[in-house]
């Protein structure tokens, strides 16, 4: 086996991500479930992304010359897309997202109405 190839399956592994940024998906488990959000930002290494307004925690800000009361900011945390589902943009619905390939273009499909998405 050439080393290119095994490269070529390692990369694959890491970004064989079916959901991008701006996609908008619904929270299927943990406590923001059934809540919607738009993706910010995809961590393609670990699997995560990033919600505004989803997963919040609660973050204590020390005195400073910027905050000078001190006090507490709320920041999303990245969750798991295993936990999300896409809404499809098109039909509204959660989704899985397929593949077809035309005219050597890889395109998502919405699983429920087939359209590109
Ligand atoms: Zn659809």
């Amino acid at each position: 086996m050439r080393v290119t190839t095994k490269l070529q399956v390692w990369q694959r592994k890491f970004t064989d991500m079916k959901i991008k940024k701006n996609d908008t998906v619904k929270i299927i488990a943990g406590k923001d479930k059934g809540r919607q959000g738009k993706i910010e930002k995809v961590y393609k290494k670990s699997g995560k992304v990033l919600i505004p307004g989803i997963n919040i925690y609660k973050k204590h800000i020390k005195k400073s010359e910027q905050t000078p009361q001190g006090g507490v900011v709320e920041l999303p945390r990245p969750i798991n897309v295993a936990k999300v589902m896409l809404v499809c943009p098109i039909c509204k619905k959660t989704t899985r997202i397929g593949y077809v390939i035309e005219r050597n273009k890889k395109y998502r499909v919405c699983k429920k109405c087939k359209s590109k998405i």
